[in-house]
């Protein structure tokens, strides 16, 4: 008989280890005689010592009670409610450790997982200030100690630690969810109640156009009424000069879901807009935009660069949102084909078209699988083909019916390398090869890796 495996370690016990690893998600590993022990805020080099939170059958956590060696990647006084809530879980990482750190994961899955070691990554581009960086938040409210309180939950829990500065996000972002908060408290609004599902106001989001400085404000509520919704609406126009819109959504669902399908606006437009590269773009509540413009536009640049774009060609601009990878290359290309799921986003586009007097762009809504296919039994004949999918990836479908077409290049946006590492490996099999990837670092003190490969036909 195989002689049962024994954990190493008990639950409880306290011992000194050596951090060897940090997991995609920043944690510090230590092994004892194999066996995977994750820890927060600890780096590889340390030896710390720690105690044992939870063991399970393959791996398990501790928490460090004392640093015994740190390391020079260490920094010193990170804030340890932001580590603990996530909002920015490699504070403790200096800023180039972190942009090699994101480097490493890419090479490690194009390794491991495309079985492709040979692609060229090259080094993470960073930004200068890595905080204060994020356009958007989305900020829960809750009843602390018997007042209204915005903050963030504490990492795997729905327990809201109160908090005022969020140090990733645009400050005056922090500034408004203080100013609403203040407003919502003096008119006595009943905020969220998860287990009973009752109170009214669950989350406020606050979006803010980088160089338009356009603020949007939505109020999320668990019911139709909204209180004073009149004061209170013109109490925060008063208050925030910047404001732009404001848009009251109903989330009546016991679901995680942040925003539900109903909204109306109290104040101004149902949308607000950016610019990005040069051109202006419109986005709705419901439509994605990346969190990071400044870097955002880094990552656009260098996809249309990787694209080397002539006047004949004709794009695909697959998981297109409003519209702003397409759009800024469209005016160099033929045509330019989108699609996406999100119908609101679609409407961006089609406006955000109009906007950049564009005339030589089309889009679809719809999944861009289904669409593709459309695409290819209607005999559109892409040079290139722009992807810029969610975390989970492309589809086999998807990229067989890409690779069916031939197009020169495909340029892969991604914010997941594992997903990407898959996909790109199935693109290798169809003869596409990776030629090279570049991360750009969106999303400073978090692990959040994105990067653009460039994918080359091999003829
Ligand atoms: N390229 C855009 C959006 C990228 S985010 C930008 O840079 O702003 C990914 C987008 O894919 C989201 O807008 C999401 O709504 C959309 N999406 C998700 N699943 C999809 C699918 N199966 N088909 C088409 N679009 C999808």
């Amino acid at each position: 008989m195989k002689k049962e495996y024994e954990i190493p370690v008990k639950k409880n016990q306290e011992l000194e280890v050596e951090i060897i690893d940090l997991t995609h998600e920043g944690l510090g590993v230590a092994k004892i005689a194999h066996y995977p022990l994750f820890i927060e805020n600890a780096l590889p080099t340390e030896i710390v010592k720690v105690h044992v939170l939870k063991v399970g059958k393959k791996f398990g956590y501790a928490k460090v009670l004392d640093y015994i060696k740190t390391s020079k990647d260490r920094v010193e006084g990170a804030n340890n409610q932001l580590i603990r809530t996530g909002i920015a879980p490699l504070q403790h990482l200096t800023y180039p450790a972190q942009l090699i750190f994101k480097r490493n994961q890419i090479v490690n899955v194009l390794a491991k997982t495309a079985k492709l070691p040979e692609v060229s990554v090259l080094s993470t581009i960073g930004m200068e200030q890595p905080y204060g960086y994020r356009n958007k938040a989305q900020i829960p409210v809750r009843k602390v100690n018997g007042e209204l309180e915005t903050g963030f939950f504490k990492k795997n829990s729905h327990e809201l630690v109160p908090m005022t500065d969020f140090y990733i996000q645009d400050p005056k972002i922090d500034e408004a969810i203080v100013i609403v908060r203040n407003i919502l408290r003096k008119f006595n609004v009943k905020p969220y109640d998860e287990v009973e599902h009752t109170g009214n106001i669950r989350n406020i989001i606050v979006r803010r156009g980088h160089y338009s400085h356009e603020m949007m404000i939505i109020l999320v509520t668990r019911t139709e009424k909204i209180f004073k919704n009149e004061q209170i609406t013109s109490e925060i126009v008063k208050a925030l000069p910047e404001v732009f819109s404001v848009i009251h959504n109903i989330q009546p669902a016991k679901s995680n879901a942040i925003l539900g399908k109903e909204s109306r606006v109290l104040f101004g437009k149902d949308s607000f807009r950016d610019e990005l590269l040069g051109h202006t773009f419109q986005i709705s509540p419901q439509s994605f935009y990346q969190v990071n413009t400044e870097m955002a536009e880094k990552l656009y640049q260098i996809a249309i660069d990787f694209a080397d774009l002539k006047p004949e060609d004709i794009a695909i601009d697959a998981y297109c949102g409003i519209g702003t990878i397409g759009q800024s290359f469209a005016k160099k290309v033929k045509h330019v084909y989108g699609v996406e799921i999100v119908k609101e986003a679609i409407q961006d586009a089609k406006i955000n078209a109009n906007l950049n007097d564009i005339e030589n762009a089309t889009y679809e809504v719809g999944s861009a699988e289904n669409v593709m296919h459309d695409w290819v039994k209607d005999g559109i004949k892409p040079s290139v083909v722009f992807v810029d999918p969610p975390r989970k990836g492309l589809t086999d479908s998807f990229i067989r019916a890409t690779a069916e077409v031939q197009p020169e290049k495909v340029i892969y946006i991604s914010c997941n390398a594992a997903t990407f590492a898959r996909d790109v490996k199935l693109f290798d099999e169809l003869g596409y090869k990776t030629e090279k990837v570049q991360p750009v670092d969106l999303f400073p003190q978090t692990y959040h890796v994105e990067l653009v490969a460039l994918l080359q036909r091999v003829k």
